[in-house]
């Protein structure tokens, strides 16, 4: 057995909001296999975002631990994390989060020129054909559609060989075809050893991963094992309507 490539142990985050503290995670464990597609779902607030964002070293937990391929990163300071940020991670996000000014090609190569490094034309220019973009690496973002701009996003996402890729709802802003062409693509990816873990509210989505992990109110209360869509979107119709009925509860009181 190897060595998770995530691993996560009682991770609590709290926000200090105008009405009082906001428990977003509450003790997350969950470990993320080498190599596998991992997506989170859960309801609206059940704090998606805030799990990716600590395991990507966007932002300090409150307590508890998480390592990334054997590094801790409590107890790193923002110089160090944001070395993590730029050489072990990629990032995906739903608006695709490309220069205007810049090419594809040059898009794909920016998070290398920003950590210093030359950009390998010829490492591109493979990167642009295995998105599926191999004779667009001259078109500008609003030269190409929305799926075509987020193939582009995850090239750039793993120019830098990261260890995990991190997306935080990727298709949200996609049509269900340009959609498909993208989650094929990061499945692909982890056909070929990428570790990927991406935040969906779309079952369908959700059901390309390997594992589908369920958030509610801090916790992570399920998984599923290569689910499809419909087990998925049952699952969370439950986890849906018990987070309403809680809310009602709260609001009664
Ligand atoms: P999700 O992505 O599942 O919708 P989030 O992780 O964004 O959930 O949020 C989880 C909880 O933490 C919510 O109650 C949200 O209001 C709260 N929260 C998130 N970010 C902040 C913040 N910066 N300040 C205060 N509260 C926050
Ligand atoms: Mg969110």
């Amino acid at each position: 057995m190897t060595a998770p490539m995530v691993r996560i142990r009682e991770l609590r985050c709290r926000f200090e909001g105008d009405g009082g503290p906001v428990d977003a995670l509450r003790g997350v464990d969950l470990d993320v296999a080498r190599g596998s597609f991992a997506a989170i779902m859960g309801p609206s607030g059940s704090g998606k975002t805030t799990l990716l964002h600590c395991v990507a070293g966007l932002r300090a937990p409150t307590s508890g631990r998480v390592e990334l391929n054997g590094t801790d990163l409590a107890g790193l300071d923002e110089t160090a994390l944001a070395r993590i940020r730029r050489r072990r991670a990629g990032f995906v996000f739903q608006a695709f989060n490309l220069l205007p000014a810049l090419t594809a090609a040059e898009n794909i190569e920016l998070p290398l020129r920003l950590d210093g490094r030359r950009a390998d034309p010829g490492r591109t220019a493979s990167l642009l054909t295995s998105v599926g973009l191999g004779d667009r690496g001259a078109h500008r973002p609003e030269q190409l559609s929305g799926g075509q701009q987020q193939r582009v996003a995850v090239a750039r996402a793993l120019v830098t060989d990261p260890e995990v890729v991190f997306a935080d709802e990727p298709t949200g802003a996609l049509d269900i075809r340009s959609a498909r062409e993208v989650l094929t693509l990061l499945r692909r990816l982890s056909d070929r050893g990428q570790t990927t873990i991406m935040v969906t509210h779309d079952p369908v989505a959700a059901s390309f991963a390997d594992t589908v992990l369920f958030l509610a109110d801090g916790l992570v209360v399920d998984r599923l094992a290569r689910p499809s869509a419909a087990a998925v979107a049952h699952r969370m119709a439950t986890l849906v309507e018990s987070a309403e009925r809680a809310a009602n509860v709260a609001g009664v009181r």
